[in-house]
């Protein structure tokens, strides 16, 4: 919003009215051009030659972003309140990107246990190939974390809530501890959107967004993005440079385009989410409903103290139901298709099984569970699916 520069500060949902546009640039077209970029040409060798010398985010190569990467990049920067960010083309991309960034051989990780598998799943073979140890921890640790960094701790990393079991994590108490022994602090976001949590106010020093999921909002493409701290932008853009990695142009225009309406979708998707989830708490057929926002769930208080909000993506509990029974609800739904990610405007559920991609804590729920993901539909619409859904559970 480079014409309000000089004004009072905005409030959240207006700065993602206004971030990383400027119409008076653009012939007073309101958003920004998508730049098909390749090549970038210069008038004289003099300008080419300043060009190569110029900082990174400087246009002069498709790969290192154009004016519609920039646009999402400050757009995003803004949303999650960081210094500056980098666009890719995945979460996992960004996610792979920024560990590569600040690990070398012999260095230690921490990753959180409850973490996004394909993390686990990059530590443990790329990461572990490239002479890097990691050890998982208790999401639920909070400041005993300190017991386990040691002096070769590179690097701690966090997602609050975790995305299948959505336990809150202690992100002040674990930041302090880890930025005390000087580790940076990384942290996956995605679940809150930088909606609900400002990642750099509670001490963390990159902040990734799977934006994938509640920033594009449509289900319609696939991107990433790692806000930083100013100081740590180089390195994490050094290093997408050496990996040669870009988001597509399109897919940034499609996240920015998204980005406008997240301030009218993240509290429609509370709002369903909350719905659905104490509708299903008061069920018979119901072990227990792991959201957030109620006090079942581990760090329930922590996400009221750091949190302002909650998006739509929950697990259920069943109680001791057989698998084939859990199919039955499942593979009748009407509304709720069957896929893995979320943060579109469809409603989603998926079987999940959390025993399968934790090494140190232990799921102690013995029934069944689900992922719910509360699209915008019609709640009551939605509620009805359910409760049919259930009664196929019970009858199988
Ligand atoms: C989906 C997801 C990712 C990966 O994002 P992609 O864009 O699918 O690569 C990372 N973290 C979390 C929590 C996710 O849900």
């Amino acid at each position: 919003m480079a014409k309000d520069n000089n004004k009072r500060p905005k409030r959240r949902d207006t700065v993602l009215a206004h971030a990383g546009r400027d119409p008076g640039a653009n012939h007073g077209i309101v958003n920004p051009p998508v730049y098909h970029a390749s090549t970038v040409v210069f008038p004289t060798v003099a300008k080419l030659e300043a060009s190569q010398a110029a900082p990174f985010d400087h246009i002069h190569y498709g790969r290192y972003g154009t004016p519609t990467t920039m646009a999402l990049e400050q757009a995003v920067a803004a949303l999650e309140g960081g210094d500056k960010a980098i666009s890719l083309p995945s979460g996992l991309s960004a996610i792979a990107c920024t560990l590569q960034s600040f690990l070398k051989a012999g260095d230690h990780a921490l990753i959180v246990d409850s973490t996004y598998f394909p993390t686990r799943r990059f530590c443990n073979g790329l990461l572990a190939g490239f002479g890097v140890e990691v050890t998982y921890y208790d999401p639920l640790i909070g400041a005993k974390i300190a017991g386990l960094i040691r002096p070769n701790t590179r690097l701690v990393f966090l997602e609050s809530p975790g995305s299948l079991t959505f336990e809150v994590q202690d992100v002040p108490a674990i930041a302090k501890a880890a930025r005390a022994r000087g580790a940076v602090v990384v942290m996956d976001n995605t679940w809150s959107a930088g909606y609900y949590f400002q990642p750099f106010s509670h001490g963390v020093d990159v902040s990734i967004q799977a934006a994938t999921k509640f920033i594009a909002g449509h289900s319609d493409a696939m991107l990433g993005v790692v806000t930083v701290r100013k100081e740590l932008y180089e390195q994490v853009k050094t290093t997408t440079a050496n990996l040669g990695v870009c988001a597509g142009v399109d897919e940034c225009y499609l996240g920015l385009r998204g980005l406008r309406s997240l301030a009218a979708r993240m509290p429609r998707h509370q709002e369903t989410g909350l719905k659905l989830a104490r509708w299903l708490k008061a069920r018979p057929e119901v072990a227990c409903v792991l959201h957030p926002a109620l006090p079942e769930c581990p760090g329930h208080e922590l996400w009221k103290r750091d949190f302002t909000g909650a998006s739509g993506l929950f697990s259920v509990v069943l109680k001791e139901f057989p698998k084939k029974a859990v199919a039955a609800m499942l593979d009748g739904l009407e509304l709720f298709a069957l896929g893995f990610s979320w943060g579109g405007f469809e409603s989603l559920i998926v079987p999940i099984y959390p025993t399968k991609v934790r090494s140190v804590t232990r799921w102690p729920h013995p029934g069944p569970a689900v992922r719910i993901h509360a699209g915008l539909e019609d709640a009551d619409d939605l509620i009805e699916d359910l409760a049919a859904g259930l009664k196929r559970l019970t009858a199988a």
